[in-house]
Formats: structure tokens, sequence, C-alpha cells
């Protein structure tokens, strides 16, 4: 039997991550991948919604031109070049990467095969069963299917089919108002869908912070996408290509008619068939269980990645991959620290966050203020017709620490790295407040709302 210092199973940002440094501090390694190196991200996620998301936004600039005195004739953006655009894209990235994104060159092992538990230390892909002195299980998540009476019968896509759509649907129904399903709904809105955004929380983006995703709610609605919070779907029914949902509200029943159906309500672990019974992991399918150090209950068994189930970026896969590599063959055990976290969502405008929000800190007792400034106030954003925005900071009123930013606005996912950066070294508001800051340029709204006595 092959013998081997580390398996990994995923070959995606969290998995490739570990396999890579592992392999570079020469241990012997293999990694298993299903599909194709690059997981989620690359192939269904980060990369081809970004892609089309900055299509999107170059044709809605497009169109509102002539408010700087461009005229440019006839105009038309077409959906399915956008789609020529993305892949274009993506074959740029990949380059002419091979298959196993370039670790038999680092000496690794690589199967592009389903791995699962034979036992904690032997796992089985195809005919095959390789003996590990650890494992790394970095398989990631699938999109959570919620069960609602015809659904699977009127016929749904998720974002893996989204990516490759080859034409636009007339009507498209979004359940589920989180990032992955706000994306979604503006590509296909700005290309010319009607598009309808079911919610059971009371408004989108749950997890953020509300005054925030209130502001990006409203936003949202101006451009023209219908939001339906605080509704579920009772049920569905098809004839032809009509899908029709009956929508519960909070004043009654209403029903809306699609051509498609996206399904965007979270994710669940992806550890079907992955048998980690036999390692002695719990199989109930939820979230694999882990300490700080990444490592599960199994010791040889560590977990990186969204199958951890935490915040599920592909930068605190990649984090968390190193860290379990660290503590697995390293000489510096570490913990995954993960109280600076950027969290992005890249609609227009973007939304960007880090720490906790206000409500976090009111239930924990921290004695906070809130500072805020307006996109709105400064010249950069009424310079370039982009006043709708704001930043709010939730400030310790122990230390001045930074304790979590909120940001609604143009650029809002590079400016907010000026506040985890003062985050992560623990520096008080003041130290943003008395850095010179370029004129005119958008950082500067977090620069008003560090010097900014106002409560939003
Ligand atoms: C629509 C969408 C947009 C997103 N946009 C962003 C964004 O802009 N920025 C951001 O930071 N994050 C974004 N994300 C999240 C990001 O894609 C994930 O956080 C990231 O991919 C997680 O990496 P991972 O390695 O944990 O898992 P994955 O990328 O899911 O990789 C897991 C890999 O394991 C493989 N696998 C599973 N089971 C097995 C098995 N038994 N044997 C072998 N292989 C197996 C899978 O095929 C997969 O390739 C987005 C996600 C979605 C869905």
């Amino acid at each position: 039997m092959e013998e081997v210092d580390l398996f990994v199973i995923g070959g995606g940002s969290a998995g490739m991550k570990t396999a890579r440094t592992v392999a570079k501090m020469g241990y012997k390694v293999a990694v298993a991948e299903a599909k194709e190196t690059g997981g989620e991200c690359f192939w269904a996620g980060c990369i081809p919604t970004k892609a089309l998301l900055r299509a999107a936004s170059v044709w809605q600039m497009v169109r509102e031109a002539s408010e700087f005195g461009i005229h440019a004739g006839e105009l038309h953006g077409d959906f399915s070049e956008a789609m020529a655009y993305k892949k274009r894209i993506m074959q740029k990235l990949a380059g002419d990467s091979p298959k196993d994104a370039g670790l038999s060159k680092l000496g690794a092992l690589y199967f592009n095969e389903k791995a699962s538990f034979e036992s904690a230390n032997e796992i089985r892909v195809g005919s095959q069963v390789i003996q590990a002195k650890k494992v790394l299980i970095a398989t990631g998540t699938d999109p959570s299917i919620p069960t609602i009476p015809g659904l699977i019968e009127a016929g749904f896509i998720t974002n893996r089919e989204a990516v490759d759509l080859e034409y636009l649907p007339k009507q498209i129904a979004i359940i589920g108002g989180g990032p992955i399903g706000l994306e979604f709904g503006q590509i296909f809105h700005r290309f010319g869908a009607a598009v309808t955004i079911i919610e059971s929380a009371s408004h989108v983006l749950p997890r953020e912070d509300s005054t925030v995703a209130m502001l990006a709610q409203e936003s949202i609605i101006r451009q023209g996408i219908s939001i339906k919070t605080a509704t579920s779907v009772k049920s569905i029914t098809r004839s032809g290509n009509c899908k029709s949902l009956i929508l519960q509200t909070a004043m009654g029943e209403e029903r809306l008619e699609c051509d498609e159906i996206l399904i965007s309500t979270g994710r669940v672990p992806a550890t079907k068939g992955l048998n980690v019974g036999a390692a002695g992991l719990d199989d109930d399918g939820k979230a694999l269980k882990f300490d700080l150090m990444l490592q599960t209950p199994v010791p040889a068994i560590y977990a990186a990645g969204d199958v951890t189930g935490g915040y599920q970026f592909t930068h605190v896969a990649s984090y968390m991959g190193g860290v379990a590599a660290m503590n697995m063959f390293g000489s510096n055990p570490r913990l995954a620290d993960t109280r600076v976290l950027p969290r992005c969502t890249y609609i227009d405008p973007e939304v960007a966050s880090v720490g906790i929000t206000e409500l976090e800190a009111k239930a924990a007792n921290l004695p906070v203020r809130v500072q805020c400034a307006h996109y709105s106030d400064l010249d950069k954003p009424v310079l370039y017709n982009r006043t709708e925005g704001i930043v709010k900071l939730i400030v310790s009123a122990v230390d001045d620490q930074i304790l979590g930013a909120h940001i609604l606005g143009d650029s809002a996912s590079s400016i907010i790295s000026e506040v985890a950066v003062c985050m992560q070294n623990r520096l008080p508001v003041q130290a943003i407040a008395n850095t010179m800051h370029a004129f005119p340029s958008f950082p500067e709204v977090v620069e008003a709302a560090a010097l900014s006595k106002d409560i939003c």
C-alpha cells in the first residue's frame, strides 16, 4: 500500500494551499479532487461571478453615460457575449496550468477522483487505498436545496448552472437574499431580466449590519429589482415553461410566475460519500467538529475551508489551509484567528464589512460608540456621481479600538482593507484619523468616519 505523510481531500482554495505548503516543506503529499482543481471559487463562485458583475457594471455605466455628456449612439448589452467574456477571463486566469495545478512538479501525487475514508489513516481513491499519516478534509460545500413542494419537479438552477447559462431568463425568481442571490440578481437584472428576490428574514444580507443591509436593499429596489422579505415559498408548480410560486408573505398568499428559479439559500458541508464515520468522525451531514488548531476529534484528521461551516470565503479557506499545514507539519503551531475577516458582497454599490456589528456589540454588552460618515459628504463620490453610501465604525469606548466596520458604497471591498489593517494590529481609531488621506479619494470616507462624532 502506498504511504504518504499527508492526504488532502479536495483541491479547492483550502486543500491546494495546504498541499502546496506541505509539499514545499519536503513531505510526501497526495491530493484527491473529484472535479477540477480550483474548487467552487474558480469554477462556479468568485471568478465567474465577478467577471459577470464587471460586465454588468460596464453595461450600466454605458447606460448612465449621458449624465457625463457622453452619447454613445444605439446601445446593446448582450448577455451571451458577457458569458463569453467570463469564459475568456477564466481561460486567461487558468493559463496553461495542468490539471493537477502543478502538484506533481512539487512531488505530490494527484488523483482526479472522489476520495473516501476506509479508516482514519486510509483513503480510498478508485481501486487504490493510500495510507496517510495525516489527512486534511477540504471538500467545501454544496448548495443547500430547500424542501419546497414541487421544486424538484419544476426544475431550478444553483450558482453552478447559473454561471454557464446560455440564455437570459425573462423572469427569474431568486430564493435567498444573501450575497450569492444578490450578485446573480444584479447580473440578470442589468442584462434585462425581471428579477424577484425572496428572502425569509426581515431584510436581505441578514448576516450584515442592519443599517448597511437596509441601505443596500433600498438601493437594489431603486434599481428595479423586486425584493420580498419575510416571505417564504409554500409550493411550486410548472406548466410548460412557466413556473408558478405560491409565496407566503406577511400580508397573505401571493403568486409569482417566472421562467427560471435560482436557489441561493446557503450551503451544506460536502461530506456526502466521504464515509467520515469510518474515520471515527460524526457522520450526521453537519459541519465537521474541529478546534482552533483545525484538528478534528480524531487527532490525525484536520479540516479547513468551507467544509468547517464558518464564514465561507476564499481568503478564509486559503488562510485556514495555511494554518492546518503549519499545525500538522510545522514547528510553530498556531490558532486559526478569524477576528479580522473581511466579508464582501460585490453588488453595486458594494457591501463590505469586518469584525462585529452594532447588534453583536450590544448583545455582548460591549461599551461601544458608533461613528459614521456618508459618501455624499465627500468630494470624490460627488465628482464621480457615486454618492450612495455610508461607512459605519463600531469603536470600543474603553480603548478606542475598532471592533467592526460596515461599508456600503463604491470601492467598499477595497477600502475595507484600511480598517482591517488597523484592527489586525489593534491600533486605535485615531490611527486612521491622524493619517493623511489623498484628496480626493474614496478612503477619505473612512477617515471622515474615524474623525466623526456622528451616530448613524
Ligand atoms: C456564487 C459564489 C460566489 C462566491 N464569491 C466569492 C467571492 O467573491 N470571494 C470569496 O472570497 N469567496 C466567494 N465565494 C466562496 C468561495 O467560493 C469559497 O469560500 C471557496 O471556494 C472555499 O474553498 P474550499 O477549498 O473550502 O472549498 P471548494 O472551493 O468548494 O473546494 C472543495 C473541493 O473539494 C472537492 N471534493 C469534494 N468532495 C470530494 C471528495 N470526496 N473527493 C475529492 N474531492 C472532493 C470539490 O470538487 C471541490 O473542488 C463564492 C461562492 C459562491 C458559491
